[in-house]
């Protein structure tokens, strides 16, 4: 099994080939939502669930891997980033244990981290490829949430975390970046962009989304 060295293997059979021959190149964060973390990897591995992720983090830093990298796991669903869809061909799905009302503890966000440094790795890949659930499924998924500490991440070239441009067209700029939504989820758009880049913020949209999000689109636009 392709995967972390010091995670406990604890295979599901809620997987496949990933199409068209792909290797991952993003990383999908989740929150399990689930009274425990055990309870969470046995609902990944139960086959009435049709669900599954690679990886489960305890909040005490206990690393479960359910998929070889090299497969295909269902843990992204319905969605896109930068205009293509079966995001879980293409990724990696870690599903961090937090029932989405209480902060990530210390050794849960550090195993986290070193689980990441291990796929950049392996896949050769760089911060931006890191996502949260709630940026692929707009108006679909909120996880891994409000509490998820991306700037953390950031801090340590495991995410990107922009500054600002010039303000530019919002929607736009978020279809550069890779957002994908539909009419009548641009409030939706604007609170997965909030929850990741801009903690905190409330109200209608202003200058100041604007221009992180002119930013995110310059520095780190979709591929043509
Ligand atoms: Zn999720």
């Amino acid at each position: 099994m392709i995967g972390d060295a010091g995670a406990v293997a604890w295979p599901s059979e809620n997987c496949g080939d990933r199409r068209g021959g792909q290797t991952p190149s993003l990383v999908v964060l989740h929150y399990t939502a689930m009274k425990s973390a055990e309870a969470a990897r046995d609902w990944l591995c139960n086959p009435e669930a049709q669900v599954s992720a690679h990886y489960v983090v305890a909040e005490d830093g206990r690393l479960w891997q359910l998929v070889c990298e090299g497969r295909r796991a269902w843990h992204a669903g319905a969605g896109s980033w930068q205009g293509r869809a079966d995001v879980n061909s293409r990724s990696i799905g870690i599903e961090i244990a937090n029932t989405g009302f209480h902060p990530f503890p210390e050794p849960q966000m550090a195993r986290v981290e070193t689980l990441l440094r291990g796929i950049f790795t392996r896949w050769n890949l760089t911060p931006e490829a890191v996502l949260g659930h709630s940026d692929m499924a707009i108006g679909r998924k909120i996880d891994p949430g409000p509490r998820f500490d991306w700037n953390r991440l950031a801090r340590q070239e495991l995410s990107i975390w922009p500054g600002r441009s010039a303000p530019g067209d919002f929607e736009a700029d978020a279809r550069r970046f890779g957002y994908g939504w539909k009419p009548g989820q641009e409030d939706a758009l604007l609170s997965a962009f909030r929850m990741r880049f801009c903690p905190g913020a409330s109200g209608p949209l202003n200058e100041a989304d604007r221009a992180v999000m002119a930013d995110l689109a310059r520095r780190w636009p979709a591929p043509a």
